[in-house]
């Protein structure tokens, strides 16, 4: 097969074969070749629903005809100035319009770097040394974020990774999320020198699990409480439940935010944005410094905006109730077998756990069958779907989505779980 030895030849030029850990899995990860709408098409002409997304940012679906143009447009006119352009213009007031604690943002190439200045931010503004994040949140592959991390760090058992400074690993707290105990011991001991907690406001990185009824207002108080920073990373949330960012769906006001993914169309992207206060400090206007060549380049501008101008006019509860009704048949599917699962969703959101319990904390993620869950993925695969390759990723669902694309879906589970 093709893709076989195209992967044979992969796995020498690029450790494991991928240039990403998650896109890694036994024996040979299909290769894919192109995309249009839900569907994504391998190097041997096999088609697949897509409930990847390219692990989030196609909510349009794939080559989305408005953003291909715009793109093409940018590629005949330079794709690379090296000064400010109109159209991060454009796509800086496009979000911060919608997104109510952003005043000023800088644009970067994606997430990690998003979240990496973000914490240089918030201990520049504070003056102060400690980061608290979660276990099992994830904010990219920075020093500072690999410390009992989500995603691929824990689908191949190295949530804080080698190579870490111990003097870093030791400047960043790990709480836990959905525990308030577990946070206010930590401020209890460490308060005053906590410059930001650091959360996914919804945990996306392990699955799905979200909030628990006050948690982040618990959050929002107890950094107030110490004059701590709040950073909401939006990377995977933000415009996805609606046309802001979750913390204006759950009206919460982060002191910083990160985004990236979606806000970019399908193009590299990052931004973190603040008060004017606080982004001022950004160099040159401050002594924080941040830079870098390909951010806010033209190309990621041009998709950034075309797709965000396309999303406004959208109606989010289309992929909310598909993904609805997609839970309950999976439900209905499973229990049909007796297999034990429980299902996270939130809006176009969704993971299925293999675990009898309910899943709402870091450590009921892990007791999750993983290997039951690989086995179901690779069903799926036979049988034209393709989900994120691991129990600690996140399902997506697109407006490209449609009533055949749930159908066969709810087809192939039926399929797929008979031999699990
Ligand atoms: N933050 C969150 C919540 C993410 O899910 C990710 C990536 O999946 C990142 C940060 C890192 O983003 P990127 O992969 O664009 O560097």
């Amino acid at each position: 097969m093709k893709g076989d030895d195209l992967f044979s030849e992969a796995l020498k030029l690029f450790p494991s074969g991928v240039n990403s850990p998650v896109r890694f899995y036994r024996p040979v990860p299909v290769m894919f070749e192109r995309g249009r709408g839900s569907r994504i098409y391998d190097v041997n002409g096999k088609e697949y629903i897509d409930y990847s997304l390219g692990f989030g940012p196609m909510i349009l679906g794939h080559a989305d005809p408005d953003v291909a143009s715009a793109i093409k447009r940018q590629a005949d006119n330079g794709i690379l100035f090296g000064s400010i352009t109109e159209n991060e213009v454009r796509l800086g007031n496009i979000i911060k319009n919608h997104v109510k604690s952003i005043e000023k943002m800088r644009f970067t190439n994606s997430g990690t770097e998003a979240t990496m200045h973000a914490i240089r931010l918030a201990r520049g503004y504070t003056k102060r040394k400690y980061i608290l994040k979660m276990e099992g949140g994830f904010h990219g592959a920075h020093d500072y974020a690999l410390i009992k991390s989500g995603s691929g760090t824990m689908t191949f058992g190295v949530p804080s990774s080698n190579g870490v400074p111990e003097e870093i690993t030791k400047t960043v707290l790990v709480g836990k999320y959905n525990d308030e105990n577990s946070i206010e011991s930590l401020f209890n001991e460490y308060g005053n020198d906590i410059a930001a907690v650091i959360t996914e406001p919804i945990l996306g990185n392990i699955g799905v699990i979200n909030p628990e009824l006050g948690f982040l207002e618990f959050l929002r108080e107890i950094t107030n409480k110490y004059n701590s920073l709040l950073i909401f990373d939006e990377v995977i949330t933000g415009f996805r439940f609606a046309f802001s960012g979750y913390q204006d769906i759950i009206n919460i006001k982060p002191d910083i935010t990160t985004m990236g993914k979606i806000i970019g169309g399908g193009a590299p992207i990052g931004l973190f944005g603040s008060s004017s206060e606080i982004m001022d400090l950004i160099s040159p206007s401050g002594n924080v410094y941040e830079s870098g060549t390909f951010s806010g380049n033209p190309l990621s501008m041009a998709a950034g905006i075309a797709a965000m101008e396309k999303l406004q006019g959208m109606d989010y509860s289309r992929i909310n109730n598909y993904t609805a009704d997609l839970v309950k048949s999976l439900y209905d599917i499973f229990n049909d077998k007796n297999i034990d699962v429980n299902i996270n969703h939130y809006g176009s959101m969704f993971q299925i756990f293999f675990n009898k319990n309910e899943v709402k904390t870091y450590d009921d993620a892990i007791k999750s069958d993983k290997d039951r869950f690989f086995k179901f993925f690779k069903k799926m695969l036979d049988h034209n779907v393709y989900l994120p390759p691991s129990q600690f990723e996140t399902n997506f669902v697109s407006f490209a989505h449609g009533r055949d694309d749930l159908n066969k879906t709810i087809e192939a589970a039926k399929e797929a779980v008979s031999c699990i």
